[in-house]
């Protein structure tokens, strides 16, 4: 089934023909079937969206918080119109089953309505004064043009976490989503189109990624470069914007650890393992990467593990009926399989997984796996997993286990399960790491701020730290 698509370029309130005949090939990652191609933007059209956005800037912020809050509230109502719809599309372009992708688009949607919200307490501080003829004034104010770079994992809400904040505090956009999932993209430019949102001030290029992010470093207009994605772009994207004096903000991926106290009630810690690792195929930046669980309650939890982990049904997400849909890429299974490969050559016992049902394709799904007895310097062990094969390691020592976890180079999201407070309190306190779930698999709401430490990069999504990272401060002295 082909769609069609007029443009994945919108420029200044218009959906733009590229100058070239460049064109970004869209497949379903279940069938690998051609579903749309569309045309996509080079140098030029990037450019010409950033001189679109810088000309808008002015129009943008000068409106009061509740006009830009407006266009904020009718993009939410649209989103939730259109929610099904979106979903579909989501799941046909990067395969996650379908209730995942109609709950992303209206997550997504949700930190619209929160920011549209929060803009209008972004207040300002007077900070006493030396003397009665003097004010010192403290406002926040947007800071220009902002590019937001984003992954294929959550197409929606990735961009919708930057866009939401950024545009309600009254900057103006220009967004490059991944290659793979451009049509997600295109149906969120299509709500903005539809909300009504003045000409400039949402801009999108879908297409090829270095010219375009040479065009977002290189150009004086772009003042923020907000990027969620691999540690290797972000580090290059960092280095390139720092040079230049620009704001870069950088999301990058973890590898979470997942850790059971005897004390914690196995049924909770499972059904939550269950929820923040097999969700979206394994393929999400918080997904549990390293499960450490206490030698005393090893055998039993691993049991009750695997029988979850074995009633998991493989999938075309379009089915509700199954919870695993295929993953993004051959080459995205074929570095998961590479993470098996080298844990069963360092002695890994597999408990259950590493085949796959008949009838589903292996070059397109990975088998939702349980690994034990896995070396401490295995891939899987070491480096973000990204797909539905997990490794259960047993400890006794809180300060042994502590001093494993942090070693790692990433610090992203850490989960911790236990019914003790002190226990809870002491642990998630010595955990380097940005977030820490106890008791729980979500950390991803619209009033909090998601982010991490290390090597997971230094951005805040989410709640009042993330309207934060897209104001600068502009202190006023008044003398009189
Ligand atoms: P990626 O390869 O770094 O791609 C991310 C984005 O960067 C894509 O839009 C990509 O475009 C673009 N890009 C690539 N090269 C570029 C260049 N030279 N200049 C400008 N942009 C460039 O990452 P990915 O594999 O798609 O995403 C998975 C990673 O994202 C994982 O590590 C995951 O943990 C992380 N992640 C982190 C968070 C968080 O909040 N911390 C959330 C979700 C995902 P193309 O697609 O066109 O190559």
């Amino acid at each position: 089934m082909s769609m069609k698509f007029e443009s994945g370029i919108y420029i200044d309130g218009k959906w733009v023909q590229p100058a070239s005949k460049a064109v970004l090939d869209v497949h379903n990652p279940a069938t690998g079937e051609l579903i749309a191609s569309v045309p996509a933007a080079g140098r030029a059209e990037a450019q010409a969206a950033v001189d679109a956005a810088a000309t808008a800037f002015k129009g943008w912020s000068n409106l009061n918080a509740n006009q830009r809050a407006g266009y904020l509230r009718k993009a939410n109502a649209l989103f939730i119109e259109r929610a099904d719809e979106i979903g579909r599309i989501m799941t046909l372009e990067q395969g996650k089953p379908i209730g995942e992708a109609v709950g992303e688009v209206l997550w997504g949607a949700d930190y619209l309505l929160w920011y549209a919200e929060e803009i209008r307490r972004s207040n300002g501080t007077i900070v006493p004064s030396d003397s009665l003829n003097t004010r010192f004034y403290l406002r926040r104010r947007a800071r220009g043009v902002v590019a937001c770079i984003t992954p294929w994992n959550f197409p929606n809400a990735m961009l919708l976490r930057k866009i939401a904040p950024a545009v309600a505090a009254g900057n103006t956009i220009v967004a490059k989503p991944a290659e793979e999932t451009p049509l997600s993209a295109i149906k969120i430019f299509e709500v903005f189109h539809d909300a009504g949102f003045p000409a400039g001030v949402l801009n999108l290029v879908c297409g090829e990624p270095a010219p375009i992010g040479d065009v977002f470093i290189e150009s004086p207009a772009v003042r923020q470069i907000s990027f969620t994605g691999s540690t290797q772009i972000g580090r290059m994207l960092s280095e390139r914007g720092g040079k230049q004096l620009k704001k870069v903000t950088v999301e990058l991926g973890g590898v979470a650890p997942f850790i059971v106290f005897p004390d914690a009630d196995i049924d909770v810690a499972v059904s939550n393992l269950m929820a923040g690792k097999f969700a979206n195929q394994g393929q999400s930046c918080v997904a549990p990467n390293r499960v450490l669980v206490h030698q005393d309650i090893f055998d039993v939890f691993l049991a009750a593990a695997t029988k979850a982990v074995s009633a998991l049904r493989l999938g075309h997400g379009t089915n509700p009926d199954f919870e695993v849909g295929p993953m993004i890429s051959p080459e995205a299974v074929t570095r998961v399989n590479a993470q098996l490969a080298d844990a069963k050559k360092r002695g890994a016992v597999v408990i259950t997984g590493d085949s796959l049902p008949a009838g589903i394709d292996p070059k397109r799904w990975c088998s939702p796996t349980i690994l034990t007895n896995v070396p401490a310097d295995a891939m899987v062990t070491c480096e973000e997993t990204f797909g539905p094969l997990v490794a259960i390691e047993a400890f006794t020592s809180e300060q042994a286990m502590l001093d494993s976890v942090n070693a790692s180079e990433s610090g992203l999201g850490a989960y911790l399960f236990t019914k003790d407070l002190a226990v809870a309190h002491r642990v998630s306190e010595a955990l380097e790491y940005g977030m820490v779930v106890i008791n729980g698999a979500s950390f991803g709401y619209v009033q909090t701020p998601f982010g991490g430490t290390k090597g997971s990069g230094d951005g805040r999504e989410g709640g009042q730290d993330g309207l934060l990272e897209y104001q600068e401060l502009q202190y006023i002295n008044l003398n009189f």
